[in-house]
């Protein structure tokens, strides 16, 4: 592309983000769209992210991606935050306004738009969510307010799945999220699940690793969908397939988060036939990285 006086740029801030993706969706959307824009990935050190927003909004950067470790530390410099990424506690898209920087968080919307282009169903589900960090924290708001039917919340860690539970809860005005800890997967009730890996287990260079590797688990497992996609099938997808049931990784999660940022700043709505595009170009990438 040219780039000239009129071009426009959105990035992305985060620590670190050598490795990202996103500039492939982005810049092959600008393309393919034929948009003047162009999307570059700026490090911002610990400590400086308040002078990041700010220097953003100054240089008038149409749009932010945000991603670890300032997902909720950006929310207290933002003019607005969307009552989804409000609840959630963090968001991972910026939006530029007269007055500043509008906060969102497309990871759910991503996550949404995954599932049902893969015809995958939240809606009165009983779901298993493997961990209680930020990502299957926003999974267990998107649940409840999809309305899942039951949401078993395991984490090694009892208390933050309590918090989350009581957090997602008190939002939804139910008892959706019922915590557990990561071993008494046992006391599930019998049935069909549709199961979703939030923790950051199994990620490589760790491939051989799950948080549950009991095949009794996995004969409860309709369908499982891990936020990973590094590797391509983590051992988590590896053992719901081996016992019949269906498995995604997290790319298209990424990729649908990345789109919606897109609509977001542009205001436009991707076609399904550009988001295929897009996925077999980060399927590339990823395979070449
Ligand atoms: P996080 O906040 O650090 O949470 C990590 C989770 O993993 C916690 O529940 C933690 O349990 C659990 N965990 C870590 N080590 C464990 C171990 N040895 N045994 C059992 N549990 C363990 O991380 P996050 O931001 O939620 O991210 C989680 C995963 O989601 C990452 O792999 C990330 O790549 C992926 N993700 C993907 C996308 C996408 O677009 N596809 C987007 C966001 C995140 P404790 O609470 O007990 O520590």
């Amino acid at each position: 592309m040219e780039i000239n006086g009129r071009t426009s740029v959105c990035g992305l801030i985060g620590h670190p983000v050598e490795h990202t993706l996103s500039p492939v969706i982005h810049n092959t959307l600008a393309s393919l769209l034929g948009h003047d824009l162009v999307y570059v990935p700026f490090p911002v050190e610990p400590g400086r992210v308040a002078d990041a927003i700010k220097g953003a909004d100054a240089l008038q950067v149409l749009g932010l991606n945000v991603t670890v470790p300032y997902k909720s530390a950006v929310l207290d410099l933002l003019a607005e935050i969307d009552t989804l990424a409000g609840n959630i506690g963090a968001v991972n898209t910026l939006v530029r306004t007269k007055s500043g920087y509008k906060g969102y968080n497309t990871d759910m919307e991503g996550l949404y738009r995954a599932m049902q282009i893969e015809g995958i169903k939240i809606e009165k589900e009983r779901i298993i969510l493997l961990g209680a960090g930020g990502a299957a924290r926003a999974v267990a708001h998107l649940c409840a307010l999809k309305g899942a039917d039951t949401v078993y919340m395991l984490n090694r860690t009892l208390d933050k799945a309590e918090q989350v539970a009581e957090e997602v809860n008190g939002v939804a005005g139910r008892q959706v999220v019922c915590p557990m800890l990561l071993q008494e997967y046992t006391r599930i009730p019998d049935g069909q699940y549709l199961a979703v890996q939030g923790t950051s287990v199994g990620l490589a260079p760790h491939d051989d690793r799950v948080v549950i590797s009991d095949p009794a688990f996995y004969e409860k497992i309709h369908t499982g969908f891990d936020l990973i996609y590094n590797p391509w099938e983590t051992r988590f997808m590896q053992l719901v397939t081996a016992h019949g049931g269906r498995a995604y990784n997290g790319l298209k999660m990424l990729l649908y988060q990345g789109i919606i940022a897109y609509e977001l700043w542009n205001d436009v709505q991707v076609k399904e036939q550009d988001a295929q595009i897009i996925y077999e170009r980060l399927e590339t990438q990823f395979r070449k990285s």
